[in-house]
């Protein structure tokens, strides 16, 4: 089995998701008394959420790559960014390190193209839903992506930092999250991505009638597939 390095704590609300989802998908596959061979590296989010807001993406970028090339030479075998909008600074990780990085976007466009959707709604942080670096990944992978309006991102990306990664779970938030998907829906949407590992803790595809795709699940899917691969 090879090792993943997990780059987390962003926010550790859904990185310890992505721990135990690894590590019961790694049990479900081999049976016994096996889990995953992980390396996690977690950071206190209010250092990243601090550097996100000043726009200091280059420093945010260095952090990070220091501690993926610490990861590999610790043992990983491939890196895992435990966050969509950090993604941001993927290609300055990548060009830190030998081993590969699973980009979140590649695995989640896969997922979204097996259901043979084209047109897609995207729900995660405003960096996320507005800049190229996350919907730019989709389009390139041939996908229609729809996110919602002015107000409707600012809902959303607020009750991300001021509820989700705070561990706040609000019944409220959930009901407006899920009029805001109709209305996406309404404007072509044939499904959705959680693009914000902590909005699968909101809205589950339980509360959905159309295809969902919870990007923190999807990553640590596709982190076991690599991992137990020949
Ligand atoms: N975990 C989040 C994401 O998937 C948001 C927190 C962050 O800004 O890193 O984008």
């Amino acid at each position: 089995m090879k090792t993943i390095g997990l780059l987390g704590g962003m926010s550790w609300e859904s990185s310890i998701e992505y721990e135990r989802i690894i590590n019961t998908e790694v049990r479900r596959r081999l049976g016994g008394v096996h889990s995953a061979d992980l390396l996690v590296r977690s950071y206190d989010f209010a250092v990243i959420e601090e550097l996100q807001e000043a726009g200091d993406w280059d420093v945010a970028a260095q952090l990070l790559a220091d501690d993926a090339a610490w990861l590999e030479k610790a043992g990983a075998d491939v890196i895992v960014l435990a966050t969509n909008t950090m993604h941001k600074v993927a290609r300055q990780i990548e060009d830190a390190v030998r081993i590969p990085l699973l980009h979140i976007a590649d695995a989640t466009a896969e997922a979204v193209q097996a259901e043979g959707i084209e047109a897609v709604a995207l729900l995660g942080t405003r960096y996320t839903m507005e800049q190229d670096f996350y919907r730019g990944r989709l389009t390139a992978n041939d996908l229609e992506v729809v996110v919602p309006g002015a107000a409707d991102r600012t809902f959303v990306n607020d009750v991300i930092f001021n509820e989700l990664v705070q561990g706040r779970i609000v019944e409220e938030s959930k009901q407006r999250f899920l009029q805001i998907i109709e209305r996406l829906h309404e404007r072509g949407a044939e499904g959705v991505i959680a693009g914000c590992t902590e909005i699968e803790l909101l809205v589950t595809p339980d509360d959905m009638e159309q295809p969902y795709f919870p990007t923190a699940r999807i990553h640590a899917m596709a982190a076991v597939d690599f991992a137990l691969a020949e």
